[in-house]
């Protein structure tokens, strides 16, 4: 299932070093993403840090980013609910 970085938050190839915007490639910032690489995709912070390294988005992180989608999700279904 392809996913979209969120805001400031970017996919990189762990074995290159290419980034994207998404794990498939459709977004991609560095040219020849290709299938290793999103196999090797690592959710990372926009900015390297001083010393050079990407930072990899902690799990507790990503955790609570999908769990803020999914009740966003479940907010536009009620909507959609509401307005029928
Ligand atoms: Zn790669």
């Amino acid at each position: 299932m392809n996913k979209v970085a969120p805001e400031s938050q970017v996919f990189v190839c762990a074995a290159c070093g290419k980034r994207s915007k998404d794990r498939y490639g459709d977004q991609k910032i560095d040219r020849g993403w290709d299938v290793s690489c999103m196999l090797n995709a690592v959710l990372c912070y926009e900015e390297k840090s001083e010393t050079g390294f990407w930072i990899v988005v902690g799990k507790a992180e990503r955790d609570a980013e999908e769990k803020l989608e999914a009740e966003y999700d479940e907010h536009r279904k009620a909507r959609r609910r509401v307005r029928k």
